[in-house]
Order: C-alpha cells, then structure tokens, then sequence
C-alpha cells in the first residue's frame, strides 16, 4: 500500500493541545491509504484562543473534516455552523465534517461508546447503566446512551464542578430523551453505588480513577458487587487491563469491556462520516498489532 500526497490531496487533521502522542494519524493515514482515498491527516498543536483562526483555516484550505482534543472542543461547538444533537446537548465537539462549505460538529465519544458495547455483544437500549463520572467523555456516554434507548443512567461522581454539569446534563436529557431516567448521586455515597449497581445492568468507569499512573486506583472498593450478568466497561485505555477489569473478571463478572475499543469504534464512526466508508478496522488492528 503506497501512499502519494498530490497536488488533489485532502487534508484532515486533528487539533488541540498537546497532539504529539496522538494515535489518530496512524489510522487514518493507515485507513486512508488501504481504501485509496487521496486524503492526508496531520496535527496541529492549537491552544482554545487560537481555534477561531483554525477553524478559518480549515473552511480556507477546504479541508474535509478534523477532529478536537483538549481543550478545544468546547469553544469549537461555537465556531461551526450545525450540531448534530449529541454535539448540541454536550455543548461540546470532537469531529467536524465540512459539507461543502457548512461546518457541521458532531460528538462521537458517545458513539464510539455504544459501538464497542455492540461489539462485544451488548445493547444499551432497554438497559440501566450506572456511570461514574461526569467530565468531558462521561458526558459524551450518558448523552448517547440515552439517546440511544437506554431505560436509566444513574450518574455517580464526587461533588465537584462536574457533579453541577451532569445535573445539568440530566436536566436536558429529561427534554431531549424523556423515556430515559437520569439520577445525578454523590460517588462519596457507598451505599447509593452499591445499590444502584446492584440494580444495574451494566457499569461504566469513566472517571480517570486506574489511569497510569494511577493504575492502582479503582472506583468499586467492595468486590461484592461483582456479579456473572453485571457488565463491566471501563473506558480507561492506558493500562489496557485497568484493575477495575481484573477484578471484575477475577469476581465473576462474564463480561468485561476496555477502553482501547471505544476509541478505535469512535475513530470509526469519524471515518464513516468523513468518507462514508466503514473504516477497515480489522485490517488496522492486524496492522497495530505487528507494530505495538
Ligand atoms: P475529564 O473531563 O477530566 O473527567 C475526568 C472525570 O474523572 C471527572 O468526572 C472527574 O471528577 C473524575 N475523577 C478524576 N479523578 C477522580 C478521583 N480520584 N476520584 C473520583 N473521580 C475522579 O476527563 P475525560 O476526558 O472525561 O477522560 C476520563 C478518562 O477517560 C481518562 O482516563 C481518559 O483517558 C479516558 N478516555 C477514554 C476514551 C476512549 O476512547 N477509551 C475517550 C476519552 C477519554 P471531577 O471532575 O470531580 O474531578
């Protein structure tokens, strides 16, 4: 597979700040190249005051689409021209797409989410989820699961600035997703956690809690809650078995859920709107794994 940049090619690109350690260009580039598409996707290290005159950049040079990292997405949801309704309640993007001029945003962590559950097996509608944690991607999760049929999210996070912005969040899910039950709890509230776990078909770590270097952290002290049903989803990617995962497994949990998916399915859900392709996913995982 030969990749040439010409005098047609498109350029994608992923901004924010830092972008160095960024895994997007391998698959994209890598996707790109195996479907023979003539597009080419950077980084560009960008601070949010610098976002108004990226975003110009990008209508400038016809770029097709980019993607948003910290701290980029907020400000990048007032910079584009529609919002795709994920997009709009997060208040937040992470994938633009430029239809012919119209800069459309759209949140897809959310999505990436859904489809690695679906993945390995497992349907958020009908289901009740507990979630832990209400920053940038737990809000992402809980707008899309609700979005997607989910029968009640119970939100657990410490009492914090977030803990306001998933009441907040609940408050438009009731309009935006009525038939979904949303609870905002306090994560310092054991007993509440037990029991809403207890009641639970699926529970979400999506705090930072087990991310190195804290990979000795986890956000469930009792294993008791552990059960075969009860699916585990943890969306920490760095370790790739964070303790949560073995613990769930070691107590009997049948199914338990990493991180590294959701990010590959999101970089999927990107790759479909910026092509309309299904990304080449196996083909890339074969090709991550020869290079790891
Ligand atoms: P964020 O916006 O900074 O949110 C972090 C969340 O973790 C907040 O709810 C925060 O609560 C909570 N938290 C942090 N330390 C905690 C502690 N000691 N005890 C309890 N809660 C704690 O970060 P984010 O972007 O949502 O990312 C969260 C994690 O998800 C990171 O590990 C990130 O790498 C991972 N992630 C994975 C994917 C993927 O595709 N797999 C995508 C995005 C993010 P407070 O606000 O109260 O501090």
């Amino acid at each position: 597979m030969e990749q040439c940049i010409s005098g047609t090619t498109t350029l994608l690109c992923l901004f924010g700040s830092p972008v160095g350690h960024s895994g997007s260009p391998a698959m994209y580039n890598f996707s790109f190249r195996h479907d023979g598409i003539d597009c080419a996707y950077l980084c560009f290290d960008v601070k949010e005051e610098e976002m108004e005159d990226s975003v110009k950049a990008a209508r400038l040079f016809h770029m097709r689409g980019f993607n948003l990292t910290m701290p980029c997405k907020t400000i990048t949801a007032k910079l584009v021209d529609e919002l795709s309704p994920a997009a709009r309640i997060v208040g937040a993007v992470n994938t633009v797409v430029n239809e012919g001029g119209r800069l459309i945003g759209y949140m897809t962590d959310g999505a990436g989410f859904v489809r690695n559950l679906r993945e390995n097996g497992v349907d958020v509608k009908g289901k009740n989820l507990v979630v832990a944690g209400a920053g940038g991607a737990a809000t992402a999760i809980q707008v899309e699961c609700a979005l997607s049929g989910a029968a009640g999210i119970s939100v657990f996070n410490r009492q914090s600035p977030s803990f306001e912005r998933a009441l907040s969040t609940a408050e438009k899910l009731k309009a935006e997703a009525p038939a979904c039950a949303v609870k905002v709890m306090d994560l310092e509230d054991k007993e509440a956690f037990q029991a809403e776990i207890a009641a639970a078909d699926i529970l979400v770590n999506a705090t930072s809690v087990g991310m190195k270097p804290g990979e000795d952290g986890t956000i469930v002290e009792d294993t008791g809650v552990f059960r075969p049903d009860l699916v585990v989803a943890d969306i920490v990617y760095n370790p790739r078995k964070t303790r949560l995962m073995r613990e769930a497994k070691a107590f009997g949990c049948e199914k338990v859920i990493g991180g590294e998916g959701m990010l590959l399915w999101q970089g999927a859900v990107n790759y479909k709107l910026f092509t309309g392709l299904d990304m080449p996913v196996d083909e890339y995982r074969r090709y991550q794994n020869a290079h790891r």
